[in-house]
């Protein structure tokens, strides 16, 4: 059963936002177009983990995209399957082409094209040792922890390293090394109100990752289109009008334009927003607009009247995205 669901990390949505609303002729619009592509690629191979993952026994608590602090960094897992006898981390590579490897790296080959990765199997074997050190600062320590590399179906896998071929697998058999592993632990580990009080650390701690995109992009603020997006024909070319939206391209008058917008904000730029950096990104005239956007969507705010800064935190993000 899924405790996390399979959903678009906030760093993925925050490139897509940002390729959306990069004018054309920006020098950096080649590459932004390419980051987004290679996490939308990551992002469908972990997808592709939906399917299978249904034929997990329901007790097995399962977390989509986790993310701890370390003592100094961070770790990301990408799949972690919680049972009352031990916990498996998936680590997932979707890759296109012939991939081979050697015992030190992952080697790729596509359209007479070589690229070389690191090992995720080390990478994996990493994550374990990252989250037994978690699990003990929480008192949690001697559980098992195991690992598999899960590759998507694209990928055509050879082993230079026989020893790497135990560790990685498609998607399809995912279900069946659980189930292996279940039969190998079959000692219960954790009564249930342990597992209850582990499954709620889990989702505590995980920290999403958040870049701070335009530098991370590097693309400066005035390369944006500003304006307010129309869902139906993609546009930045609603407007106010008689106390709604109206897109000037095609008629459509979409409800929850400003809200939209504001969630656009917070992936582009961050959660503190003012009256004046609300209309500028908006491209509204009115002052009251903006404010009355601000206001009734109940953005906690610091400051007096005139420079006052509101923050669509992540409370208030949730609630503009429903
Ligand atoms: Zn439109």
């Amino acid at each position: 059963m899924f405790v996390k669901p399979i959903e678009v990390p906030f760093h993925v949505r925050q490139y897509d936002y940002l390729n959306k609303r990069l004018i054309a002729s920006s020098p950096r619009k080649k590459a932004v177009e390419a980051q987004l592509a290679r996490y939308t690629t990551g992002f469908h191979g972990e997808a592709a983990l939906n399917y299978p993952l249904q034929f997990v026994p329901p007790d097995d608590l399962l977390f989509h995209n986790l993310r701890f602090p370390d003592r100094a960094n961070f770790f990301q897992l990408d799949f972690l399957v919680l049972t009352r006898s031990f916990l498996m981390i998936l680590e997932v590579k979707n890759l296109k082409g012939k991939v081979m490897l050697n015992g030190r790296q992952m080697i790729r080959s596509l359209n007479n094209e070589v690229e070389a990765y690191p090992d995720p199997v080390i990478q994996a074997l990493r994550h374990q040792c990252q989250l037994n050190d978690w699990l003990s600062r929480r008192n949690f320590s001697g559980l098992p922890v195991k690992s598999l590399v899960v590759f998507g179906t694209r990928s055509v896998l050879n082993f230079e390293d026989k020893t790497r071929a135990a560790q990685c697998v498609m998607p399809d058999t995912v279900p069946f090394r659980i189930a292996e592993l279940s039969d190998r632990f079959q000692k219960t580990m954790l009564s249930e109100s342990e597992c209850g009080q582990l499954k709620h650390f889990l989702l505590a701690d995980h920290q999403p990752l958040e870049l701070d995109l335009l530098h991370h992009a590097k693309v400066s603020r005035t390369e944006l289109i500003r304006g307010v997006r129309c869902p139906a024909c993609g546009r930045f070319s609603v407007v106010r009008s008689f106390r709604t939206w109206l897109c000037m391209n095609c008629a459509h008058r979409p409800k929850y334009a400003g809200e939209d917008a504001l969630i656009e904000y917070r992936h582009l730029f961050g959660s503190a927003i003012t009256n004046r950096s609300c209309r500028e990104f908006l491209r509204l005239d009115s002052d009251s607009v903006a404010r009355k956007l601000l206001t009734t969507n109940q953005l906690p705010y610091e400051g007096s009247t005139r420079d006052r800064v509101y923050y669509i935190n992540d409370q208030v993000l949730k609630q503009l995205e429903k």
